[in-house]
């Protein structure tokens, strides 16, 4: 923590704040721990790109081997654009965001019967994936899956007889079948019980050439968090697929779609305290030069994120509320949060912040987007450059 610590305040040195900083090493690091996690062959990992899409991030991961899931024809087009495999898990898209996909050569992953009806009606003899929707909202797991009467997303699995009517009287083939259960999760049984719907439905489909259990892998936000065991879901995930594949007579891929899981713990932002407020109360307020335009996630769920005074590490703890510069009352990023004293000018590190933190970010208030920075072993390189109010208005 404390090399840590010391090369956050040189990145503050140099850039300035807010800024993210990602750390290259622990990226790559987390691709392979997944990688190597999973030993059925062939299992394909794409990566979740709407939690960060800055292209320095997909570099590194491009050299891991991973490919991308896209859910925007812009996430398309930047997946293209450094020659990643891409599959496009697209959600009540429209006709000309189907055909710029399909120009493309990428694979549609559809998500309803419509959808599935009008791509063929315009791609005949396409191959094309299917998302399902599993009625696994029963029981005592449904509220931590997508799936299930409320969800969105997904053709619902009781109409999977239409689908395979639809595409046949398009000639589509369905080459896929897809499921994305939830997100932030940390029991391998969720993954487990969610693969065993799927696949049993995987029978019905003749030309399969990969089945695709989507994303969801969680991370330990808070300390106390329980970490997700990777090692022993990869290989109770291997050892279900390999006896579903060799029930459906030919391999098959398996795909997974971490977003999270592969960015989450290697990000920071960092930000700098203004203001101090201490109110007659006792309340401290700790006001910084940020805000949710920059870090949605504790105002959009409640989410936690750990915070550290990298200035004032061995200062004496104190209960704080750490708030943005924007005009809402739910713009806090800790509330009562246990801290080292915080005084104006002092640098604060916000961690878990490399998944759905900057790719969240907003204009609101006309703030200017923070800048991004990688930390590699032996350099600090600056991938996106702080804007300036003007570049926002
Ligand atoms: C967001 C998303 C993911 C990744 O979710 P994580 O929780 O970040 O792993 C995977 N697949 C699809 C279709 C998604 O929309």
């Amino acid at each position: 923590m404390n090399e840590l610590r010391k090369r956050l305040k040189e990145v503050n040195r140099i850039f300035g704040t807010p800024t993210y900083v990602y750390k290259g090493g622990r990226i790559r690091e987390k691709a392979r721990t997944l990688r190597d996690a999973i030993p059925y062959f062939p299992t394909k990992v794409l990566y979740a790109m709407k939690a960060n899409s800055n292209p320095e991030i997909l570099k590194i991961l491009k050299e891991e081997g991973v490919g991308v899931d896209a859910v925007s024809p812009g996430e398309v087009a930047l997946g293209l654009r450094h020659d990643f495999f891409v599959l496009f898990t697209g959600n009540n898209v429209t006709d000309d965001e189907m055909d710029f996909v399909a120009e493309k050569g990428v694979m549609i992953n559809i998500d309803s019967l419509s959808a599935l009806e009008r791509f063929g009606s315009r791609h005949c003899g396409k191959d094309v994936s299917i998302r399902i929707n599993p009625d696994v909202g029963a029981g005592h797991h449904s509220h931590c899956i997508t799936g299930g009467p409320e969800s969105k997303f997904g053709i619902w699995h009781s109409q999977l007889d239409e689908a395979l009517e639809i595409a046949k009287r398009n000639c589509l083939r369905i080459k896929g079948i897809h499921q994305h259960i939830g997100s932030q999760i940390l029991e391998t049984d969720k993954f487990l019980l969610a693969m065993d719907v799927l696949l049993k439905e995987a029978h019905r489909f003749p030309d399969l050439e990969f089945v695709n259990f989507g994303g969801g892998l969680g991370v330990p936000y808070n300390p106390e968090d329980r970490k997700l065991p990777v090692k022993r879901l990869g290989r109770m995930m291997s050892d279900k697929f390999l006896k579903f594949s060799h029930n459906y007579g030919k391999p098959v891929t398996m795909m997974i779609e971490p977003g999270r899981y592969l960015i989450a713990d290697s990000g920071w932002l960092l930000v700098t305290v203004n203001t101090v407020k201490r109110n007659p109360d006792g309340r401290v307020f700790a006001g910084v030069d940020s805000g949710f335009n920059h870090l949605l996630r504790p105002a959009m769920y409640g989410s936690y994120h750990p915070i550290e005074n990298v200035s004032n590490p061995k200062g004496k703890k104190e209960e704080v509320d750490i708030v943005g510069n924007i005009c809402e009352s739910g713009d806090r990023f800790a509330q009562e949060r246990k801290i080292s004293r915080v005084r104006e000018g002092d640098v604060l590190a916000i961690g878990m912040a490399g998944a759905y933190g900057f790719s969240m970010s907003s204009h609101y208030n006309l703030r200017a987007k923070p800048a991004e920075v990688l930390m590699e072993k032996n350099y600090f390189s600056l991938i996106r450059k702080r804007e300036s109010i003007y570049d926002v208005i």
